[in-house]
């Protein structure tokens, strides 16, 4: 009797013994439909064996092994495996989730349609005589294609009525395929396709890269903004293409980094490229998926979830902005795509770029033990660095958060017909409205939270659990009619600045204002064709768009982020800072950076003036050793939130009393409230688990979490986190 051991999206930590007789090794890896209680369920054969601990009568049979799509690789496999058991998650979920969402269902999969075709190297081999002489649409179309390269269906239909037919028929030869479309012509940049000259840096960059282009070899490419880091990809990349291998792409968030994907696709118009990202619909999802795991797709360009995705000639991984945080899921599967990125690339004996202006601390430790290989880039490329200043506003009385001094800024740029962006890291009018007579504040009856003043839309908002009020006219305490905003968000700095340069054209970004599609879109294409004079807006401005008529940047508000009870606050200002600075100036003249603060002499504003993040990590790393903090030690955290704090506290004190049996070898700190108590009506606690070595944090964390699971009291919801990044 056969026995298959299959993976379910189920919360339970288990795999399932199914009996399968017409199941072979070869299905390892394929889909299979099984009975699930009441339910039918797909799941993923992990394992085929002759004996189960289901007793005979208990044990049921599979309904049918799907063979509609290739079976995942033991490679593909062999990271989910780890990704399981490293992250304590259930190998079900973490197999099921890491598959497009059409394949987790039961159902026919859609035939493969697609928008646009092109012709296969069968297809540009293949005689048009091997079509019967009567065949003349086909043969039409074959000869089109060979024009063409690439049809669209539009164009296909209006070749002549049968034409579909025809391509179907073509499809089915292997003549032709289902392709990208190619990318429309206005959003690639001119000089796109071509290959520059390295710099002296760039070549020494690339060429460490390429003599590492045969085995596991990790790589940190440290460059400030600007410094041609892109281009060492592509050189990178390139080589890896042309040895016939498929490249990984990760980046943060696709949506916001468009220039990057037609850049790639103009230097490699003849690779073809796939994105994944969480804008696609289930069939693009689909499509993309397998046109990666065919070795259709050459290059794949995505998101964190990418990470998992199946390359069976996997040849380089390249990990963009590897410090964004938002590689690390915060739900889950709480997994860091950096992190498995790296996994991936040793378990493949493949080489992997980690590129950053301002790496994560724990990379850039790596870096400097050796454990990596650091690739520096000092210069930016046809630009000077930006001049970074620190504008004291202790003793100014700013208007609406304006200091005179950026004002003036302002005001010189507009008279040149330059361009100047605000950055404040808050959306909305102002983070809350307050009462002066009795200090009533506008708070978030379901958060620790406070309600945030949207005066466009004439609300009151909870940025945590989007709980929404009207405005009160009067104080709800002591009926004062005069409640005051207080604080700055995007809306009041827009609005001050609309008063104060009344011809301006002024421009706000954030969440709120890009919300609807392609608004950001169309927004970066007036700030290029210079309908803007004044951005302001949040992070959405800080990442990789070059804008190349911008050479001020004015920071409102950072001192806000300065002080914070997260270890990781300094290094996650500084990255984000560098950021935005990284925007001024990329054209011809000198960026200009002008940073409001309380406290110019702050060493952070000072490492950022001088721009040295090598030299500010390295005193940042100095002080986590001392105080004993990541990298130095490896973290877990325990979390739990329950209708009440007390029973999230008291589940917590229970985990950490079976945790103090199991192992004296980490260290189990005392449960404390969540840095935030109170989300959407729920209140939050939190342990943290700390040891000196991952492997003895792992042995630790496997044990306990079963201990954990275990445990019949369901009080309260609980969930582990391996190397947080947020507490
Ligand atoms: P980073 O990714 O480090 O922020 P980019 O890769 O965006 O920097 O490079 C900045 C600019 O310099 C881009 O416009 C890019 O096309 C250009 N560039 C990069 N390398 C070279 C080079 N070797 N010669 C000329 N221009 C280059
Ligand atoms: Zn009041
Ligand atoms: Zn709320």
């Amino acid at each position: 009797m056969k026995i298959i051991r299959v993976a379910l999206d189920v919360p339970i930590a288990t795999l399932f013994d199914y009996r399968c007789d017409d199941a072979s090794e070869a299905d390892i890896g394929s889909r299979v439909q099984v009975p699930f209680g009441k339910k039918t369920l797909v799941g993923i054969i992990i394992e085929i064996t002759a004996d189960t601990s289901v007793a005979p009568n208990r044990l049921k049979a599979a309904l049918c092994v799907l063979r509609d799509v290739p079976p995942l690789a033991a490679d593909d496999l062999r990271l989910l495996q780890f990704a399981s058991a490293y992250y304590q998650y259930p190998l079900g979920a973490t197999v099921m989730n890491a598959l497009p969402a059409r394949l987790r269902r039961i159902g026919k999969l859609p035939r493969q349609t697609s928008a646009c075709y092109s012709l296969t190297a069968a297809g540009a081999a293949a005689m048009p005589e091997a079509l019967p002489a009567r065949a003349t649409v086909k043969r039409r179309l074959l000869e089109l294609f060979r024009q063409r390269h690439v049809l669209d269906v539009a164009t296909v239909k209006a070749l002549a009525a049968t034409a579909p037919a025809a391509l179907r028929q073509l499809l089915a030869l292997g003549w032709v395929e289902p392709s990208d479309p190619p990318p429309p012509a206005a959003a690639i940049p001119e000089t796109a396709g071509a290959r520059p000259t390295l710099t002296p840096q760039q070549e020494e960059a690339a060429q460490a890269i390429l003599r590492g282009l045969d085995g596991f070899h990790p790589f940190v490419l440290l460059g400030v903004t600007g410094s041609g880091k892109t281009e060492v990809y592509l050189r990178a990349a390139e080589a890896a293409l042309t040895a016939g291998r498929q490249v990984l792409l990760l980046v943060p968030e696709i949506a916001l980094t468009p220039q990057l994907e037609s850049l790639v696709r103009a230097r490699f118009p003849d690779f073809p490229l796939v994105c994944l990202h969480s804008g696609l619909n289930e069939g693009e999802r689909l499509q993309h998926w397998l046109a990666a795991q065919s070795g259709r797709a050459r290059i794949v360009m995505g998101t964190r979830l990418a990470v998992f995705v199946p390359l069976p000639q996997a040849g380089l991984i390249i990990v963009d902005e590897e410090h964004d945080t938002s590689y690390k899921q915060a739900e889950g599967l709480r997994y860091s795509a950096r992190d498995l990125a790296i996994v991936r690339a040793q378990q493949r004996k493949l080489p992997i770029v980690l590129g950053s202006a301002t790496p994560a601390l724990e990379t850039y430790h790596n870096a400097i033990t050796k454990r990596y290989r650091l690739l520096e880039l000092t210069q930016r490329i046809n630009a000077a660095l930006p001049h970074i200043e620190c504008v004291a506003t202790r003793d100014e009385k700013l208007q609406d958060g304006l200091s005179q001094r950026l004002i003036g800024a302002i005001d010189a740029r507009l008279a040149r017909g330059e361009q100047s962006m605000l950055f404040i890291n808050r959306r909305g009018y102002a983070p809350v409205l307050m009462c002066h007579d009795c200090g009533w504040l506008s708070g978030c009856h379901r958060c620790s939270a406070q309600l945030v003043l949207h005066l466009r839309e004439r609300r009151l908002r909870c940025h945590h659990c989007g709980h929404q009020a009207t405005i009160p006219v009067a104080c709800p305490e002591c009926g004062n009619q005069a409640l005051a905003p207080l604080g700055q968000g995007t809306q009041r700095v827009e609005a001050a600045l609309a008063e104060r340069f009344p011809r301006a054209r002024i421009l706000r970004i954030d969440r709120d204002s890009t919300r609807r599609r392609n608004a950001w879109q169309t927004m970066r294409d007036q700030i290029h064709a210079r309908e803007v004079d004044i951005l302001v807006g949040t992070q959405i401005l800080a990442k990789g768009h070059d804008f190349p008529h911008l050479n001020l940047v004015g920071v409102i508000n950072a001192d806000s982020m300065l002080y914070s009870s997260d270890f990781r606050a300094p290094e996650r200002l500084f990255a984000l800072l560098s950021q935005v600075a990284g925007r001024a100036g990329r054209g011809n003249t000198r960026g200009e950076v002008l940073i409001q603060t309380e406290f110019p002499r702050h060493p952070l504003y000072m490492a950022l003036h001088e721009l040295s993040y090598a030299a500010f990590a390295r005193s940042l790393l100095a002080e986590r050793k001392q105080a004993g903090f990541p990298p130095f030690v490896y973290q877990a955290l325990l979390r739990a939130e329950a209708p009440k704090l007390d029973t999230a506290l008291a589940v917590l004190a229970r985990a950490a009393q079976l945790g103090r049996e199991l192992s004296r070898q980490v260290i189990i700190y005392d449960p404390v409230p969540a840095g935030m108590v109170r989300l959407a009506g729920r209140e939050r606690a939190q342990l943290l688990v700390q040891a000196d070595s991952r492997a003895r944090l792992q042995n630790f964390l496997g044990a306990w979490h079963e201990k954990l699971a275990a445990e019949t009291s369901s009080r309260a919801r609980w969930s582990l986190d391996v190397d947080p990044l947020e507490f």
